[in-house]
């Protein structure tokens, strides 16, 4: 085999190897989050039932005291206390979970990154060293993470849903609401599984920083790890899939110096785009591709969904297929295939229109560095385009 075929052969095996593996780094995060989950839902139960307590024994005057943002008596001293308390221990709670898992998360990822590039350059010059897991935590923490520290975006949850939970008990003050119905907005009822109360969102914030977070330390870890190999180019994958948002999918496939500047790995929350390596000057092999329209849930939410998250009645309903599709082939062209109802679900109605009409490919959607432009933005950026298919 000549030298071509052999980085034609390693390109084909990393790149099937980073598709299955983001589907088990999926499940990885899940299984974190879900630990913090259970977390809060017991920290919730506490505190709501002191806080049932606490509001009963307070008089009149304390109610308005606390309205006004006054612990004048030992009672509203103790409740602000308490409160306070609280979003300590699940700030501890947060960063301990975090601390117990994100440097083994580092070393796991750039092993793996490491294997999987060793195997597939298997009669190639041996790599250097790899990077040690410490290492490349500390850079992962360094870098910033939609301009944000993934220790500062951690340690924000808790003061967050401290300052929804006086904002949530004050207002059920001021409209006169009765102690259960303060209490029932705060932790949500048990038929709807809790799901319709406050503490609720501690947990969306949880899950969208812990996710974000990790596929941030992931892809420091390869980053460090392509250093230490010598990768010298990188191409940009994303999920060929409906969650996949319209940036991302105008980055897929493009190709970079490892070096320079270009859009963050992990651009937005619960972004899963990552770069692999670039050893040909395309993609090759095959990457998986599931094709399924939104479906609505138990929450009344329509949206993409994971396979995972979707019951067999659902599966059905969205459409779901899943295949394999030729690893070159990027989001658009793949995009470009499917039907029309799908293309028009999601890109929502007035940029199905540009993308059909005004003929704009999808990475027209968004900046170079992966800005996606408001609908405003694209009229003022393509005046003509609009004038003739919105007629303005
Ligand atoms: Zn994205």
């Amino acid at each position: 085999m000549s030298k071509n075929d052999d980085l034609r052969a390693a390109q084909r095996a990393i790149v099937a190897a980073l598709s299955q593996h983001a589907a088990l780094s999926y499940r990885a995060s899940s299984a974190v989050v879900n630990r913090l989950h259970e977390h809060i839902d017991l920290l919730a139960k506490e505190l709501t039932a002191s806080l049932a307590d606490r509001l009963d024994s307070l008089t009149q005057a304390e109610m308005q005291a606390f309205l006004s943002g006054k612990y004048t008596t030992a009672k509203l001293k103790a409740m602000r206390a308490e409160i306070d308390g609280w979003g300590v221990t699940l700030n501890q709670a947060i960063n301990s979970e975090w601390d117990k898992s994100a440097l083994s998360l580092a070393g796991y990822e750039a092993a793996y990154m490491g294997e999987v590039m060793h195997k597939a350059l298997d009669g190639l010059p041996k790599p250097k060293p790899k990077p040690k897991p410490e290492t490349m935590l500390r850079n992962a923490m360094q870098a910033p993470l939609m301009g944000q520290f993934v220790e500062d975006m951690l340690s924000g949850i808790a003061p967050d849903q401290t300052a929804r939970i006086y904002a949530s008990l004050r207002q059920g003050i001021a409209a006169g609401q009765s102690n259960s119905q303060i209490i029932r907005a705060l932790r949500g009822t048990p038929d709807l599984r809790y799901q319709d109360g406050l503490m609720q969102a501690a947990k969306r914030d949880v899950e969208r920083v812990v996710r974000t977070a990790r596929n941030h330390i992931a892809n420091v870890a390869y980053d460090n790890t392509y250093e230490a190999l010598g990768v010298e180019y990188v191409v940009r994958v994303a999920a060929l899939e409906g969650r996949t948002c319209v940036a991302c999918a105008g980055l897929d496939g493009k190709i970079y110096k490892r070096t320079d500047p270009k859009p963050a790995a992990t651009l937005h929350p619960n972004c899963r785009c990552q770069y692999a390596p670039a050893l040909e000057g395309e993609l090759i092999g095959n990457r998986p591709f599931v094709k399924a329209m939104k479906v609505r849930g138990r929450d009344g939410v329509s949206k993409y969904r994971s396979i995972g998250g979707m019951t067999k009645s659902q599966r059905e309903k969205a459409g779901l297929k899943i295949g394999q599709t030729k690893a070159s082939t990027s989001y658009s062209s793949w995009f470009a295939n499917q039907d029309a109802a799908y293309q028009r679900e999601w890109l929502g109605p007035t940029r199905h229109k540009l993308y059909k009409q005004g003929k704009m490919p999808i990475e027209r959607f968004s900046d170079p560095l992966g800005k996606r432009y408001t609908i405003d933005q694209l009229h003022q950026r393509d005046v003509e385009t609009f004038k003739a298919i919105f007629g303005d």
